[in-house]
């Protein structure tokens, strides 16, 4: 079943030669996609625009075969349905860590304060976390931050989540702890488009792998086609 579908997206930054040329590809419900790419290629930008961070100028989207509008009003509203994860985590420094994924689902989505915490215990424990549900941001490490960053995304219950370099700011022995909750996230069947420089990572996760080069999508394939022809 289709979830998402990219149309020859157009995306330059202001008078700027176009960062994003021709981009087209689709995204079935429970499908991982990886995309790759050299430093610059656009793939940020591709996510960005994705969940309405970033206007584009030419091409369409759509979303559960319904076109996403690009007037802002929209945007909030497809936000909840499309989730994203950065690399800087952005979790509130004055807020606990149960505080700041209870946000999104009490203030935004407007529910039941038992039924979203019943969630969130859920996810933190899922990601190792259960003992920290208290604890300010300044309080965890970098992996445990992200690990949070990642539980407050899905306690939103979102269709699909973006994942933009979440291990790049990591300490190393701090990705593999990080890499591992998204592996689970994807045998359990959850929609996501990654953007990662772990190659590894990337052959085990991705349904399918994307490669990017100058803003236009080169090769489109099977991890396993991908990594075995160079
Ligand atoms: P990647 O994620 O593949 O490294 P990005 O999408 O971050 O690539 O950037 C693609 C290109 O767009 C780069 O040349 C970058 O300098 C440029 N760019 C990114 N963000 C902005 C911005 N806010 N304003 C102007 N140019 C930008
Ligand atoms: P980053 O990956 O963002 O650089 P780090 O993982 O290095 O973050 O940790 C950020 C800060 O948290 C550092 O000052 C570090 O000393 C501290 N820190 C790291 N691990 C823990 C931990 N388990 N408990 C509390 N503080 C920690």
């Amino acid at each position: 079943e289709m979830l998402l579908e990219i149309e020859h997206l157009y995306k330059s930054y202001d008078n700027n030669p176009p960062v994003l040329k021709d981009i087209s590809f689709q995204i079935q419900k429970g499908e991982v996609i990886v995309i790759l790419g050299p430093s610059g290629c656009g793939k940020s930008t591709l996510l960005r625009c994705l969940n309405g961070l970033e206007v584009f100028q030419a091409g369409n989207i759509k979303l559960d075969g319904e076109s996403i509008t690009r007037s802002k009003k929209d945007w909030p509203q497809i936000r909840q349905k499309i989730g994203m994860v950065f690399q800087s985590y952005d979790l509130f420094a004055h807020m606990t860590v149960m505080e700041n994924i209870l946000l999104g689902p009490i203030k935004v989505q407007k529910r039941n304060k038992e039924e979203a915490s019943l969630q969130a215990e859920k996810l933190l424990e899922r990601v190792g976390l259960s003992d920290k549900k208290d604890a300010y941001p300044r309080q965890l490490s970098g992996g445990q931050k992200q690990r949070v960053a990642i539980v407050r995304a899905l306690c939103m219950n979102p269709e699909i989540l973006l994942f933009d370099e979440v291990t790049a700011a990591l300490d190393p022995e701090m990705v593999r702890e990080v890499l591992d909750v998204i592996l689970e996230l994807a045998k359990a069947g959850t929609t996501m488009a990654i953007v990662t420089h772990e190659m590894k990572f990337a052959k085990a996760v991705a349904d399918r792998i994307l490669f990017i080069d100058q803003g236009e999508i080169i090769e489109e394939n099977t991890p396993k086609a991908f990594f075995e022809n160079p």
